[in-house]
Parts: C-alpha cells; structure tokens; sequence
C-alpha cells in the first residue's frame, strides 16, 4: 500500500461502500446485508468485527442469488483488508495491485497476471467438473 497515497484509498473506500450499496440495495430483505461500519466512519476495530460477523452472515445466507453474495463478500473482503493494511495486494504474488486497476476493480484480489492464471484455472476445473 506504500505507493498509494491517502486520496486514493478514500477513493476506493467510497467506490467499495457504493458497490456494497447498489447491491445490498438489491437484496434488501436479506439477512445480513447493513452498510458495512467502514460506511459510518467507526473506528477500524470495530469495522473489523462488524466486517467479520457480515462476512459470517452472508456466507450461510441462501436467500441471496449466488452471484450477488459473491459480489457482496468480494466487496466485504476488499473492505476488510483495507482495515487490516493488506488492501492493493495480489493474494497471489504479494506484489501491489496498481490503482488504475484497483479503480475499475476495487474488489480485485488479484494482479492482472495472476487473475489471467486463475481465470484458466477455474474454467480448466469447471470443464473437468461438467465430465464427471
Ligand atoms: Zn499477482
């Protein structure tokens, strides 16, 4: 995170929280789906444990489509890992993740590299999957 400067954390912090927003606002009558504490300004710990227990929530939440309850968790993790410090690095290689990417992907876990090498992956897996 050393070559980010603050303006562009808050950038994607607003990006994150509107995403979280858009489709919470979608699964409205889901469980599990406030505004994260990161949207109300709590300090970082108590965004931790409220992120967690969300986290929690919306992975045993069977009422929200598949789809949007990974978007919320991607959203939900990038989130996190803003307020533990970890944020803008490929869970991959560990190297930083550019903010031009981060800004049209807030949520990315990945570089641009190692999203290519797990895309082929999982459709490697999927294809293998439909065979059985
Ligand atoms: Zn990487």
């Amino acid at each position: 995170m050393a070559s980010m400067d603050g303006k562009t954390i808050e950038e994607l912090r607003k990006l994150l929280v509107d995403r979280w927003r858009n489709i919470g606002r979608r699964a409205e009558d889901a469980p599990g789906t406030d505004a994260p504490a990161a949207a109300s300004g709590l300090d970082s710990q108590a965004e931790i444990i409220d992120i967690a227990q969300n986290l929690e929530q919306l992975e045993r939440d069977s009422s929200l489509a598949e789809q949007e309850r990974r978007k919320l968790i991607a959203v939900e993790r990038a989130l996190a890992k803003m307020a533990t410090g970890s944020f803008g690095i490929c869970e991959d290689c560990g190297e930083e993740i550019p903010p031009k990417r981060l800004l049209v992907l807030p949520e990315a876990k990945f570089c641009a590299n190692c999203q290519t090498v797990q895309e082929r992956q999982n459709a490697r897996t999927r294809s293998a999957a439909a065979f059985r």
